[in-house]
């Protein structure tokens, strides 16, 4: 999607520090941490949301959360962490890009998203 932020950082267009990376999966550290460790894991398929789900999709959203642990160990999260999606203008969504945070690094308080 020419227009979409996380589409140009995983082309290179925009900079970002690159956690992990493979053949369907970006993962880079969100420029305004809401903890300690916060990661963006994104599929490098442009997919709107959680919304824009589908079956056709949705095996990339298997395999994210295959990723997810071994972003978590990689990043030295043994006490555990969060993974959160916001989903819609209601959950604050503010990037169009399916995109799953994870959290961590310290005692998590339900307010955090
Ligand atoms: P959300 O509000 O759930 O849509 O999450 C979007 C996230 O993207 C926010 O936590 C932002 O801080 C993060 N973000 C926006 N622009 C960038 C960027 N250029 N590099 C890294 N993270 C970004
Ligand atoms: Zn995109």
């Amino acid at each position: 999607m020419a227009d979409c932020l996380f589409c140009k950082i995983i082309a290179g267009e925009i900079p970002s520090t690159k956690v992990y990376e493979d053949e369907l999966v970006f993962a880079f550290r969100d420029i305004a941490p809401q903890a300690p460790t916060h990661i963006l894991v994104i599929p490098k398929a442009h997919i709107s949301g959680c919304n824009g789900v589908t079956p056709d999709n949705s095996a990339v959203v298997a395999h994210i959360f295959e990723v997810i642990p071994q972003i978590a160990a990689a990043e030295g999260l043994t006490g555990g962490y969060r993974v959160v999606s916001n989903c819609g203008d209601d959950a604050g969504q503010t990037v169009h890009h399916l995109h799953f945070h994870i959290l961590g690094g310290k005692k998590l308080t339900l307010e955090m998203a």
